[in-house]
């Protein structure tokens, strides 16, 4: 029998995890279908609950339902969403809601397996402090990067974040202004401003010689703040497709224990840009 998987979020049509599983399951040879579901804030928990109903074995959780489906839906939850506080992946299995986050593993393996950008020992800067930089600060920091500098508009949300990882990382934080004079050699931008084709102020000559500039935005082509790394001098940008991938790779692994290819999927996902 077809097991079913999801994919739920808001907004969700333009979502391309089903053409992503879809893909990963052919390419295994997994009998899987895999949907995506619109939800409301209030509909979420029935939403999925429903899917549970109707024998679903697992979905994943995207914008803005990461934080919901920690707090108030996951029975278990592996350690890298607790420290994330956010879940990306749910497992359902013996009566159990399993919560667990692949954003961060995603990530890496894209920054240093596809990119081949080893983050350990090199100076970080990680820009914003809402849901994606909370899913990928644990999995950054458990690479022992020679530092690692949170920054934020709102500096108060960025300092909540650092307390919380005082212990494993020990990361420091500054507003934009306070970043002029520093320089780095990994540049990620995890906030929302390429959605709005804005560049956060952020001061010149940041980047180190051979720096990667990384926007977790994906689809828009060179966005502004890879627009402005590259006038800076970075010597490597890229975009958060490979990340989507190898975080959908992560929990398709979960789920059926096989590790698909994504290098194909990438670029197929590139040819369609
Ligand atoms: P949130 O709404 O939780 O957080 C938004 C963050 O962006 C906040 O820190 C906010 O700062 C900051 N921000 C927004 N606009 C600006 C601006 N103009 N200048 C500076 N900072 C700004 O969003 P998420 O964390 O969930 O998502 C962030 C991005 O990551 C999105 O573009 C999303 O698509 C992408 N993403 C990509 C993934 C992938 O697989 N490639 C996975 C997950 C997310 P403040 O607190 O000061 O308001």
């Amino acid at each position: 029998m077809t097991d079913r998987y999801s994919v739920i979020g808001n907004p969700i049509a333009h979502s391309k995890s089903p053409l992503i599983h879809a893909e990963f399951a052919r390419q295994t040879g997994q009998d899987i279908s895999y949907t995506a579901i619109l939800a409301t804030r209030e509909s979420f928990v029935s939403a999925v609950r429903d899917f549970i109903g109707q024998g679903g074995k697992g979905m994943n959780v995207t914008v803005p339902f990461k934080e919901q489906a920690w707090k108030y839906l996951a029975t278990d939850i592996a350690p890298r969403a607790a420290t994330a506080r956010a879940v990306n992946t749910l497992i359902f299995k013996d009566g159990k809601i399993i919560g667990d986050n692949t954003d961060g593993a995603g990530l890496l393996r894209d920054i240093e397996g596809n990119l081949g950008f080893p983050v350990a020992g090199r100076r970080v800067l990680l820009m914003g402090a809402g849901g994606a930089a909370c899913g990928v600060l644990p999995a950054l920091l458990s690479r022992n990067p020679a530092a690692l500098t949170i920054v934020n508009r709102n500096i108060d949300k960025a300092r909540e974040l650092q307390e919380r990882f005082t212990a494993s990382g020990n990361p420091s934080v500054t507003d934009y202004p306070g970043l002029s004079g520093s320089q780095f050699d990994l540049v990620i931008n995890a906030t929302s401003s390429s959605m709005n084709d804005v560049l956060p102020p952020l001061p010149k000559a940041i980047f180190t010689a051979g720096a990667l500039a990384y926007d977790l935005m994906y689809g828009k082509g060179l966005t502004p703040f890879l627009k402005f790394a590259q006038s800076q001098g970075a010597a490597k940008l890229a975009d958060g497709l490979g990340m989507l991938v190898e975080q959908a790779a992560e929990s398709f692994l979960i789920w059926r224990g096989v590790r698909p290819d994504t290098r194909p999927v990438i670029a197929m996902l590139r040819g369609k840009e």
